[in-house]
């Protein structure tokens, strides 16, 4: 370890940044989002810097560098673009023993900075010992993506709650007692922005504690469910907060839909279970609640796992309703449904201001007896996204036919959307039943029907030209 990392307090603490230019703009933000009382040795300001004294944020030292100006200093910064001043800095300041940074300079530098995840009070510092900040700066960015963005609001509510709970266990057990917290169901609360809910989880688990184990273990764990959308299949698709939950999850139950690709993205020694059933097989499903409800109860955290987004044709509204039921905790987290991956994927707008206004999602599933009125999809200008519809293709199109739809009427089949494999066609009412006959098109596809579904670039070029003509963009209503 060429460096020792510590986290130094300098609330208004004086620290002098030598230098006015862009560079120690930077520093200076760094140093007093810290609390630090900074002076700016340099003839001229950038105007920032120029903006922040005049408001007396900061002290503007108008000189040039000389070492009295370091007599209070508890560290130094040097961000001029001389080097041979930048190196008289350092010197001066060694020979202080006041700690100094040298900007892009690890060999003048007694002290560097790192690069930072700020979810303050929790602080990640990554350096690469000045051998390539270019490297330090991809391991913070790969580390923000892990770190939930409420990281900081936990550590300020565990940290408010601490005192209140410190007498309720030994120390072993109350250890065990915040371990769990930390990563049960009251964190996840706090994450997803809800601490009502998360209060009424930490008094649950307290509760739990003191019933199953009073002053030794500090009880059993708290099971908790995430129902979380994995998208339609594309594992860099995921939300962030998708990923950060399957990286917890003891146990993952998904659907067939769910990509092999996105189950890598779990940890690694998850138990994955593979409830998948071909479009709602009754019984499956019941099992799967059985399943939630005893893995659940066995302190388990379960990440259920469904295609698209789980509140869409995903009967995740079920498992909701099985979950409170049952007074197990539970997250949702949405995914992108496949409509949604469908469109981006054939690059066809869902709405458009001169194609559509309106778009319904529908399950093309025979026998769903809740199917809404079809002459309103009849209408090309709006667009209609069909799941779980390629076996029933030829209905479909003789529904929408008898409806009113004309021959013409655009479709679009988008077959494993953002998959490997991924295939599109085009037709109208009149030959997409064949077409998909003669290409084969299997499940999971999705039919998207309208004026939108004849969506190409191309055809809008006048509209896209108007753009640059200043007279029509005038006029344009937004
Ligand atoms: N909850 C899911 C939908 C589940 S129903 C969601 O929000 O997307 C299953 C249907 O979704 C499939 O029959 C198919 O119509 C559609 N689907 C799911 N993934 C798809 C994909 N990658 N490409 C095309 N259609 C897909």
């Amino acid at each position: 370890m060429d460096y020792l990392p510590v986290f130094l307090r300098l609330d208004a603490r004086p620290v002098v940044v030598v230098g006015g230019g862009r560079v120690a703009l930077r520093k200076a933000a760094s140093l007093r989002k810290a609390g630090a009382h900074v002076s700016v040795v340099a003839p001229r300001l950038h105007p920032e810097l120029e903006q922040q004294a005049a408001r007396g944020e900061l002290t503007h030292i108008a000189a040039g560098f000389s070492p009295a100006q370091l007599a209070h200093a508890v560290a130094v910064v040097a961000a001029t673009d001389d080097r041979a001043l930048n190196a008289a800095v350092a010197a001066a300041a060694r020979e202080r023993g006041v700690p100094v940074n040298v900007v892009d300079d690890a060999e003048l530098s007694t002290f560097i900075f790192p690069a930072i995840i700020d979810r303050s009070p929790i602080v990640v510092a990554v350096s690469s010992a000045g051998h390539s900040p270019v490297l330090a700066r991809r391991v913070r960015e790969q580390i923000e993506a892990l770190l939930p963005e409420r990281l900081g609001a936990l550590a300020r509510f565990m940290g408010a709650r601490r005192r209140a709970i410190q007498g309720a266990f030994a120390p072993r057990a109350r250890r065990a007692f915040w371990e769990r917290v930390a990563c049960g169901p009251v964190a996840t609360h706090v994450l997803a922005g809800d601490e009502p809910r998360a209060d009424r989880a930490l008094a649950r688990e307290l509760l739990t504690s003191r019933l199953t184990a009073p002053q030794t273990a500090g009880g059993e764990a708290l099971g908790e469910v995430y129902l979380i959308g994995a998208g339609p299949g594309d594992p860099d698709l995921l939300t962030l907060r998708a990923l950060q939950l399957l990286q917890r999850a003891d146990v993952i139950l998904y659907d067939r839909l769910v990509s092999e690709a996105v189950l890598e993205r779990a940890r690694r020694d998850a138990e994955r279970i593979c409830v998948g059933k071909a479009y709602g097989e009754h019984g499956q499903q019941q099992h799967i609640h059985e399943l939630l409800v005893r893995l659940a109860g066995e302190g388990k955290r379960i990440a259920r796992l469904k295609g698209g987004d789980p509140l869409v044709f995903g009967r995740g509204g079920e498992e909701i309703e099985v979950l409170a039921a049952h007074g197990i905790p539970y997250t949702v987290v949405p995914g992108i449904t496949a409509a949604l991956g469908a469109a981006a994927a054939a690059e066809l707008p869902l709405t458009h201001r001169r194609l559509a206004s309106s778009v319904t999602f529908v399950n093309g599933h025979a026998g769903d007896s809740a199917l809404p009125d079809w002459r309103f999809f009849a209408n090309p200008r709006h667009t209609v996204a069909v799941y779980m519809g390629v076996a029933q293709l030829p209905g479909i199109v003789a529904r929408l036919r008898a409806a009113g739809a004309s021959p013409g009427h655009p479709v679009a089949i988008i077959e494993r959307a953002t998959l490997p494999g991924q295939r599109i066609l085009r037709g109208t009412l009149t030959d997409i039943t064949a077409l998909a006959a003669a290409q084969q098109v299997e499940p999971p596809a999705l039919l998207i029907m309208g004026d939108v579904a004849a969506f190409t670039p191309a055809e809008t070029a006048t509209d896209a030209a108007a753009i640059t003509a200043p007279a029509a963009a005038a006029g344009a209503p937004a």
